[in-house]
């Protein structure tokens, strides 16, 4: 298939931010070529793209595809009053009343609303403790059916019982042999963990050793709240941070998501192992959880979404305002360069340097975007039309891996309106399990007993 976008104004970089006038070619799933003077012999889908403006596509680097479904829940618990209790109370019984059909709806319209929002790449972390076996070839199975580009893990944790925690790392197991064996063209995996408070060293180290045999990352929530600083120092006399790190999970090919309580030393030991760190500042705010040191991270900062929706024009904005409610002298380069990372760690997984990238020999990622800049745009200006102008509504077309799966703000691969029908009534009989699941009664405190107790 090849695509030929005309008369465009072309981002083919975030970092450095980079804009060109011309069209882009693309063939066999590639950028072919960029810019003026584009030869196309013929026979190529055109789609007229003047005053439109093409950019990468976005990549969010961390989400939870489960929780699209969980948008206006009805809650009859008393409210939560520590983030603790968010997750007993919310999270980890929702995850508790999933099943493989509703996450297999959850994956649609996750991947949906990431496409029409021109994001191109998810990658998600899944937890479904009562639907494990099988979760996560639904779940790409889902995404490859709306054509989104993702890469995901199961969840493994102790806090539903040692037989869960261990079928969770097999999920893990099965899911990335078939990535290996190439089951999934747009799909990578990673080995999912959830957090150092609900994971005991055994299982962390069959994380760790699974991660390792596989040659990938692991994909883990660090630090989100001071629960778990607290339960690191109260069961092994050490900083989460460290204790990820001793048990070898802090690799350059991993994810932590959140970092928000940090000391310093612990931020020194994540930039020197290279890890990539996603940054969620909505779910931050919306937890009441604290601020990242962002200013200590390093260069490896991506942004993720942690599950509310996946898009990136407006969670790279909150994270740039955000920070500027700290002080004025904000981080160079933002929003575009965190975005630009979560590009650079999603292209490593793939073996694809060039992803986040207009460019010639780059996979075809790239939205474009139904924006008349009222102003110039040029290098200089366009952290400030991102920040101040540009929006996911503004999002016309999307191509994944060469492919056109979002064709006039609709998706090309599914029937648009079933999809969300659908969904609505798959809700409808998720939320009816939820209702008889109570506040899950694991607390940080509870693995203790196992560790020998201090
Ligand atoms: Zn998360």
């Amino acid at each position: 298939m090849s695509v030929l976008l005309t008369g465009a104004t072309i981002v083919t970089s975030l970092h450095p931010p980079t804009v060109v006038k011309g069209d882009v070619h693309v063939s066999g799933g590639r950028v072919v070529a960029v810019g003026g003077g584009v030869n196309e012999a013929g026979g190529a889908q055109r789609i007229e793209c003047d005053g439109c403006l093409v950019v990468p596509g976005n990549v969010c680097a961390h989400t939870h595809a489960y929780s699209a479904l969980a948008r206006g829940m009805l809650y009859d618990l008393p409210p939560p009053t520590s983030f603790v209790e968010i997750l007993q109370r919310v999270w980890w019984r929702l995850d508790r009343a999933l099943d493989l059909a509703s996450i297999r709806a959850s994956g649609l319209v996750a991947a949906r609303e990431a496409l029409l929002a021109g994001t191109t790449t998810l990658v998600d972390h899944h937890a479904s403790p009562n639907a494990i076996v099988g979760s996560l070839d639904v779940l790409a199975e889902a995404f490859e059916e709306v054509g989104i580009r993702s890469v995901l893990c199961y969840e493994v944790t102790d806090r539903d019982g040692p037989e869960r925690a261990d079928a969770g790392v097999e999920e893990n197991r099965t899911f990335l042999r078939r990535v290996a064996e190439g089951r999934w063209p747009l799909a990578r995996g990673m080995v999912g963990a959830h957090a150092s408070f609900t994971l005991s060293d055994a299982t962390l180290a069959a994380c760790v050793a699974l991660a390792h045999d596989s040659r990938v990352g692991i994909h883990v929530h660090l630090a989100e709240d001071q629960a778990d600083q607290a339960d690191a120092e109260a069961r092994f006399g050490q900083r989460a941070t460290n204790r990820l790190a001793s048990a070898g999970a802090l690799t350059d090919a991993s994810l932590v998501a959140h970092a928000v309580h940090l000391v310093p030393a612990e931020a020194e030991m994540l930039r020197a192992s290279g890890v990539t760190i996603a940054h969620n500042p909505r779910s931050n705010m919306n937890n009441a959880v604290g601020r990242a040191p962002l200013g200590w991270l390093g260069p490896r900062l991506a942004l993720g979404t942690d599950g509310i929706g996946a898009d990136m024009f407006e969670e790279s904005r909150v994270a740039y305002l955000r920070l500027r409610e700290e002080g004025l002298d904000a981080l160079e380069g933002w929003p575009l360069t965190p975005l630009a990372e979560g590009s650079a760690f999603a292209g490593r997984l793939f073996g694809e340097p060039g992803l986040g990238r207009i460019e010639v020999g780059a996979p075809a990622d790239l939205a474009v975007l139904d924006y008349a800049a009222p102003t110039p745009m040029t290098d200089a200006s366009l952290i400030s039309h991102w920040i101040f102008g540009l929006s996911a509504a503004s999002v016309r077309d999307v191509l994944v891996g060469g492919e056109v799966v979002v064709r006039d703000r609709r998706l090309t691969r599914l029937d648009h309106g079933e999809l969300v029908l659908e969904a609505r009534e798959e809700s409808r009989r998720l939320w009816g399990r939820l209702d008889r699941i109570g506040p899950h009664e694991f607390s940080p405190t509870r693995l203790l007993a196992t560790a020998g107790g201090e």
